[in-house]
């Protein structure tokens, strides 16, 4: 049984963003939902990355068989019209088109799948050939992601990046020439080893860029990554605070001017082209992952497959299976968290009808920094400026209920 909600039109007219979730036009709305395609693939290791991926390229057949199984499984207990699909990794352009159409397929035979979603893929840009953009577009991918991170060719390959600055360029004409209309790219920042000048350089190439999304990350340096071998040995270490911050605030002043809309605090769009999957989850709307290491969020709870590809590769889901119930103050952090790092903020009316108790507290601390200057209050909603951001953490960690 699909979940009805029976919700007036105008109380979804208070709030534009609910439009992106309900289709108005019906009597009857159905919630709508995200899926979430792990694709743990990756031809090498970059030296700064900690997410769950190997280089066992020989597993993709078997992987792509239990994929297939998993989402048969766990589909009947999801009852939710699919308004996004994002396919994540790891690299999921290394899977050929027909495993890509075959798991797409698997998709939509058991998911009632909303006539605009949005099919998002993650890519490497040396992977995208003309063709094989040709092959993804006409099998459904409406999204790109390409993983671009700098158009320097140092830094490419100071982070062990298998693509240079020409492929990144190549991969962005080719998508614009096959007919993709919404492509967003990544930039990473805060470099170890730039200075003002050649941030300046590759900022100005992401400013010409024609794409409608950017995501812009600084580079932290995590276990388990060859960068922090070499930071642990000393030659490596992070950028220090001023010049971070002094990147973060070229960031959004470039991107700005370019006309792109900073709507969180890593991700900035031209007008209309939020990413819909992450911004889902910003909103607490249900989502479902699938494959070893992904993450689910249904009614409250949060379950996720554990990033064992051993156990994947046998079909054993039960063994990958963890879950935890969202305590009260569990989801007032969340809400917290996730409102203050997008340009919507905290709805108040919403805190203090779901979290009375908390409702005080939040006041007196929303104060302190609204007296600071951090914090703003725009038509009952609790928004971080942007200037304050790249250390809203400092702002969150106040509100926190531990
Ligand atoms: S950054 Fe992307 S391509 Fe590089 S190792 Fe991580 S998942 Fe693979």
């Amino acid at each position: 049984m699909l979940i009805k909600l029976f919700i007036s039109v105008e109380k979804l007219l208070i709030n534009p963003f609910n439009l992106l979730f309900f289709n108005v036009s019906r009597e009857t709305i159905y919630l709508m939902a995200g899926l979430y395609v792990h694709i743990p693939f990756c031809f090498s290791r970059c030296g700064y990355c900690d997410f769950f991926k190997t280089t066992q390229l020989r597993s993709i057949p078997q992987f792509v068989e239990n994929l297939k199984s998993e989402i048969a499984l766990r589909a009947p207990d999801f009852n939710y019209q699919i308004n996004t699909i994002y396919f994540g990794g790891g690299t999921p352009s290394l899977l050929k088109p027909e495993h890509l159409t075959e798991i797409l397929n698997a998709i939509k035979n058991f998911f009632l799948i909303s006539d605009k979603v949005e099919i998002t893929i993650e890519c490497n840009p040396d992977d995208l050939s003309a063709s094989y953009l040709n092959e993804i577009l006409n099998r459904g991918f409406n999204r790109l992601s390409v993983g671009i991170q700098s158009f320097n060719d140092l830094d490419l390959q100071n982070m062990q990046r298998r693509h240079n600055s020409h492929q990144a360029k190549m991969a962005v004409d080719n998508a614009i020439k096959v007919g993709f209309k919404n492509i967003g790219v990544d930039f990473i920042y805060g470099l170890p080893w730039s200075n003002r000048q050649s941030f300046l350089e590759n900022l100005a190439a992401f400013q010409n860029l024609p794409v409608q999304h950017i995501s812009a990350y600084h580079l932290t340096i995590e276990k388990g990554t060859s960068f922090f071998n070499l930071k642990r040995n000393g030659l490596l270490n992070e950028l220090n605070d001023v010049e971070s911050l002094e990147q973060y605030l070229l960031l959004c002043d470039g991107l700005g001017k370019a006309g792109k809309v900073h709507y969180e605090v890593s991700n900035f769009c031209s007008p209309g082209y939020f990413s819909q999957h992450n911004t889902s989850y910003w909103k607490s709307v249900p989502y479902l992952g699938f494959g070893p290491g992904s993450h689910s969020f249904v009614e409250n709870k949060r379950f996720w497959n554990k990033s064992n590809l051993k156990q994947y590769l046998i079909g054993r889901f039960d063994l990958l299976h963890e879950e935890e119930t969202l305590s009260q103050a569990d989801r007032y952090n969340e809400m917290i968290m996730l409102g203050l790092r997008t340009m919507w903020g905290v709805n108040m009316e919403d805190c203090n009808n779901n979290f009375t108790e908390y409702f005080q507290g939040f006041n007196q601390i929303a104060e302190k920094w609204i007296d600071r200057g951090w914090l703003t209050v725009l038509n009952n909603y609790l928004i971080c400026k942007e200037e304050h951001w790249f250390q809203v953490d400092r702002i969150i960690e106040d509100f926190l209920i531990c």
